[in-house]
């Protein structure tokens, strides 16, 4: 109690500064928010997750800022239709091409306030942001998978140089809660969370600018299982922050195949529009 007179006193002396925008606000003193109860993080629509773990850290106009993934999707590559007027199916795309991954989700349009959220977290070393966004990424977990037929998570890895410049994986942070969270939620369910696994062995330039055809080449042979027996027959999740084109996701997919996997599917927080 007297905790909570402190916080509401200190928040209306301080204000906060938005970590989109940089304005200053005060935080609401909601009790629901900046918490969120384990069993809402299933229930709740993202944009209502979104709003509730990141009310601490943004100002009210920041927060509503946020375009969630919704129906109707390509069931494959997870890719928005403009037309709204039909059910989730699988687009003229991935009917032709078959992709390497079974089933590709991401929470979030890569756009306003997420955008700037993940450049705070990635560039800008706020990696406090890595708990709520955590989070966000857990809920849409549980919003588009079974927690029992997922085997194994595997955050996308960096090339030792980039992890040594950066200091950290963000994809590994943003699955730093979840062997906690899963628990919660289901006791006698074992995922393996394996950061070590998968290997970036061959150093790549940056995607950022690359078209399609010269991402796929750069990535091409650039990763490698180091224990291919961890791995035999399993549905293997991949997670990233970021879902451009697909070709660093799907030559990691192709590598996990090719060394014994069952199936490979992907989550990441946010993909582009396109
Ligand atoms: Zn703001
Ligand atoms: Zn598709």
């Amino acid at each position: 109690m007297f905790r909570r007179i402190l916080q509401t006193f200190k928040c209306s002396i301080f204000p906060s500064k938005c970590l989109a925008c940089g304005q200053f606000f005060h935080p609401n003193q909601d009790k629901t928010t900046g918490k969120t109860s384990f069993y809402l993080i299933a229930q709740d629509p993202i944009e209502t997750i979104f709003y509730r773990v990141m009310t601490p850290f943004l100002c009210p106009t920041c927060l509503t800022d946020f375009s969630p993934v919704h129906s109707p999707f390509c069931t494959k590559c997870g890719r928005m239709f403009e037309s709204k007027s039909c059910a989730d199916h699988e687009c003229g795309n991935c009917i032709q091409s078959k992709p390497v991954c079974r089933k590709i989700r991401s929470a979030a349009i890569y756009c306003g306030t997420l955008k700037s959220n993940i450049h705070a977290l990635k560039y800008k070393n706020k990696v406090h942001l890595a708990r709520p966004l955590g989070r966000l990424l857990f809920s849409s977990f549980m919003k588009y998978y079974d927690i029992r037929t997922v085997d194994y998570i595997i955050p996308i890895p960096l090339h030792i140089s980039r992890l040594k410049q950066r200091g950290f994986n963000q994809a590994v942070m943003l699955i730093n809660e979840w062997p906690f969270l899963i628990k919660k939620f289901q006791e006698n369910r074992s995922i393996d969370f394996d950061c070590k696994n998968l290997i970036r062995k061959r150093k790549t330039v940056s995607q950022t600018g690359l078209g399609r055809e010269k991402r796929k080449e750069n990535v091409k042979g650039a990763f490698v299982v180091t224990d291919k027996s961890k791995i035999t027959g399993k549905h293997v999740l991949l997670i990233d922050d970021v879902y451009t084109t697909g070709s660093t996701s799907a030559e990691c997919a192709k590598t996990l195949i090719a060394s014994g996997a069952e199936t490979v599917s992907v989550l990441t927080l946010a993909r582009a529009s396109s």
